[in-house]
């Protein structure tokens, strides 16, 4: 934990479309305006012919220099470039992106006359060494320690990514946390005792920019769990921009014969005015869209209502209580049994939207006592506060947690999933178990990762894998090895698998190509987990009595074939005795593979009674004193 002396810690809401940076002082979190005033900046980098624009001057020029003007970084951050995601995004963007080493997406820009190419993390780090600045600036003081946050639906890669943006900005990243919690925290949902023993059900409802995301958390002793996650990542206060634009260029159209819609330079200016017109409309019932010489020398002035923009975006307003409603059947919930609604983003600032939603909710108040667009930013910045023991005792109150969604293990032998962290275990979290080797002279394990709540890892969904090797060559179940479990206050997972005797060590963090599951996705496997439970449970139990008997066979096995202490005294009988009884019970498992746990249980009833009278025999005759048991 970073300590007072390193100074102020700021959280950092860094969006797909507006950035928002706060810090907690005089007891409340305030967020900080930047060099313009505004309280949000734009995610916007513009390369130029002399100099690189961040922010609000990088967006306001985009029209002179679209290929050169980088937004969205995020859409792009810890993603694959044969990502779909990607490959579609890509065609709607005026700057290129191309494939790059490992398959990563690379933005292609000519920069003081070079062609350039950054990754979507260094263009992030801009947008976050903006925000440092801002508040540098602002507070006076150099800022190092900061608390950044995500979609819920990031996977660890982008999760990661995002935090090396983070780095490369040159800041400590005290954490990465999700905006749903973070808005929560900031309406100060998390205070256990605000509701003591109660267990409340929190709908976050954030749209943005360019992107929808509606999350179902619950709350219980303070610790925030996301239990379902809805939404668009193409909806948004840019569809909602482009509706106005496109009724423009109509009306502009209508009345002067002229298309602007072959001007881009025209459309941009056009999209702006758009876009503050709209905030207008957020607390005017009207305003004017005024802009000079447009296009063709032709000025351009319009008068809007609120009423005309409901209008142009109805349709977009109803899917977003469309995947509210998604988001409450995905979390098997009744909209009754929401206790808070909590508005996030700067798009739900509208009027109509709120109205629509609380309808919705049949006329629940909603939680919008502090701007919709900081919220995320004010959490962060609360939950930096605590990471560096800052503010008051009544915020070092707050107990932040997140869970494991689902239980990590490992592959065992016979297809078995040896859980190392439980479903729902608070994170961070670090868990260690020591596995051995399934055959002879095995020299190089397998290690594989997965998420899932069933007994079969087959039936989980996998992670990762990687190969230990240079095990020194041993009979089966001598080598040992410690595989390690290791999850960040991020979320992120490292995996380390270590063989003792060697030392030899091998670690990887899951990157997962195809992304965590959705909480869709989650909540299915847990639902099948239930439903297969009895037959998992059996399952679990068939595999541990084949263990069972296939350990001891190898345990008598080695007794008489590499145990002076036995060989040398075993009468000849005996010793083919326990030979033909193993060599038996092996052929059978051979030839029995799907044996059921009770015929299992059988034969090594079986094998005992035929190896047991024998080694006791040796063992009241006192002619084994140093026998050392290895299971
Ligand atoms: P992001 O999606 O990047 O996290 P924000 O939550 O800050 O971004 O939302 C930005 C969007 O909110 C923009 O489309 C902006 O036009 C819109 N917006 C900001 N203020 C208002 C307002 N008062 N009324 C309507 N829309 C607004
Ligand atoms: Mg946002």
């Amino acid at each position: 934990m970073a300590g007072k002396s390193q100074g102020p810690a700021i959280g950092i809401d860094l969006g797909t479309t507006y950035s928002c940076v706060a810090v907690w002082r005089h007891n409340r979190a305030e967020i900080i305006p930047n060099d313009q005033g505004n309280r949000t900046t734009p995610s916007y980098v513009a390369f130029g012919e002399t100099e690189r624009l961040l922010g609000g001057s990088a967006k306001i020029l985009v029209a002179m220099n679209p290929t050169n003007t980088i937004f969205d970084a995020k859409r792009l951050i810890g993603r694959r470039f044969s990502d779909p995601l990607v490959q579609s995004d890509k065609e709607l963007w005026p700057f290129k992106v191309v494939a790059g080493l490992d398959d990563k997406p690379m933005i292609l820009v000519n920069y003081k006359g070079k062609e350039k190419k950054f990754v979507a993390e260094e263009i992030s780090s801009m947008v976050l060494a903006k925000m440092k600045e801002t508040a540098e600036s602002f507070l006076g003081l150099m800022v190092k320690n900061a608390v950044i946050t995500v979609p819920a639906y990031f996977n660890d890669s982008q999760r990661q990514a995002t935090k090396d943006a983070g780095t490369i900005a040159g800041l400590n990243v005290l954490r990465i946390i999700v905006e749903p919690t973070a808005a929560a925290i900031a309406y100060g949902l998390d205070k256990e005792f605000s509701y003591p023993n109660e267990k409340r059900n929190v709908l976050i409802f954030d749209l943005g920019g360019g992107t929808f995301d509606v999350s179902l958390l619950t709350m219980e002793n303070s610790v925030f769990k996301v239990k379902a996650i809805a939404g668009d990542t193409h909806l948004g206060g840019e569809d909602f921009d482009n509706r106005i634009v496109d009724h423009c260029a109509q009306v502009f159209k209508r009345k002067h014969k002229k298309d602007i819609r072959m001007d881009p330079r025209a459309l941009r200016r056009l999209r702006t005015s758009c876009e503050r017109a709209k905030k207008n409309l957020s607390s005017a019932t009207e305003t004017t869209i005024g802009i000079d010489c447009l296009y063709d020398g032709i000025d351009f002035d319009y008068r809007i209502t609120r009423a005309k923009f409901e209008e142009l975006n109805m349709d977009l307003f109803y899917k977003c209580i469309k995947h509210v409603k998604e988001c409450l059947d995905d979390a098997n919930m009744e909209k009754e049994s929401i206790h808070d609604v909590v508005l996030v983003g700067g798009s739900s600032r509208i009027p109509k939207v709120q109205q629509m939603l609380q309808d919705f909710f049949n006329g629940k108040e909603l939680c919008k006592s502090i701007h919709p667009d900081e919220a995320v930013a004010s959490g962060a910045a609360i939950q930096a506060a605590i990471l560096t023991g800052q503010g008051n005792p009544v915020i070092q109150d707050i107990l932040l947690c997140e869970v494991t969604p689902l239980s990590l293990g490992v592959h065992m032998e016979g297809d078995v999933m040896s859980v190392l962290i439980p479903r729902n275990t608070a994170i961070p979290t670090k868990k260690e178990s020591i596995f051995v080797t399934c055959s002879d002279n095995q020299t190089s394990v397998k290690i594989q990762v997965f998420e899932g709540e069933r007994a079969k890892t087959t039936d989980n969904n996998l992670l990762g894998k990687f190969q230990l090797t240079g095990i020194p060559p041993a009979p089966r179940g001598q080598a040992k090895i410690t595989i390690c479990f290791d999850i960040d206050a991020n979320g992120i997972l490292n995996v380390s698998a270590e063989e003792l005797t060697t030392g030899n060590r091998k670690d990887m963090t899951i990157i997962n190509d195809k992304g965590r599951l959705s909480s869709g996705e989650i909540e299915r496997m847990l639902r099948e987990a239930e439903f297969f439970k009895a037959e998992d449970e059996q399952y679990r139990r068939k595999v541990e009595a084949k263990n069972d008997l296939e350990s001891y066979v190898y345990r008598m096995r080695s007794k008489i074939e590499n145990d002076m202490n036995f060989s040398l005294i075993l009468t000849y009988s005996d010793k083919k005795k326990v030979e033909l009884a193993t060599k038996m019970a092996t052929d059978w498992l051979e030839s029995n593979q799907l044996a059921g746990e009770g015929e299992l249980k059988d034969k090594m009833k079986e094998v005992e009674s035929i190896c047991e009278p024998i080694i006791a025999k040796m063992y009241s005759n006192g002619s084994a004193p140093n026998i050392h048991e290895v299971d």
